[in-house]
């Protein structure tokens, strides 16, 4: 039984300043900076998880997700295009000791980081499975949006799932309050108070 802490998306394109900015992204990332700092700082025994992967959009050609005339529920205006700075990691994410990192979204939306892959070219569940890991923690941006897709796969796949809402950034108040629905429908574990703000 090992346990993986998934940070997904902080990027500067979802962070105060970038292409889809969402309220609080650049304080998550502090947040989540201080929980990474903890943990490279335990010695391995006394750490919390056994690893801690990340995930990034990383967008090429994803089609009908990018458009000049962005819904916000399907299309978005374009972001984190792929090698460019909109699609970095946020600076206030430091450190990144990063065992892993899922690219997703080259060629479609790629909400859930169970869509990406590794450098290795293995996805995330074949990954976690072959580390081991029976116990997912789930923190980052956007609460509505790719952490719940990312939630929702990994309980699908049999992961012991939690959502950290203290560690999370969403984009609207219904959005978010439909997410934590549906994580919880799905037997995902909440913990802590969710983060809505103003962009
Ligand atoms: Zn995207």
């Amino acid at each position: 039984m090992k346990r993986a802490l998934i940070v997904v998306d902080v990027q500067n394109d979802f962070c105060e300043g970038g292409a889809l900015a969402v309220g609080g992204g650049a304080a998550t990332a502090y947040s989540i900076a201080e929980v990474l700092k903890q943990w490279q700082d335990a010695d391995p025994p006394d750490r919390v998880y056994d690893y801690v992967v990340a995930t990034r959009d990383h967008h090429i050609d994803p089609g009908e997700h990018f458009s000049d005339n962005p819904d916000y529920v399907t299309s978005w205006p374009p972001h984190c295009v792929a090698n460019t700075d909109g699609a970095a990691f946020h600076p206030n994410l430091d450190p990144q000791p990063f065992d892993a990192i899922f690219n997703k979204g080259e060629y479609s939306s790629g909400y859930s980081g169970f869509e990406g892959t590794a450098q290795n070219g293995l996805g995330m569940a074949d990954w976690l499975r072959t580390h081991d890991v029976t116990h997912v923690e789930i923190v980052g941006i956007a609460t509505d949006h790719c952490v719940r897709a990312t939630a929702l796969d990994a309980a699908h796949h049999g992961f012991n799932t939690q959502v950290t809402l203290d560690l999370t950034a969403g984009v609207a108040p219904d959005t978010t309050n439909r997410a934590l629905h549906d994580m919880r429908a799905a037997g995902v574990r909440l913990r802590g108070e969710p983060v809505v703000r103003a962009a």
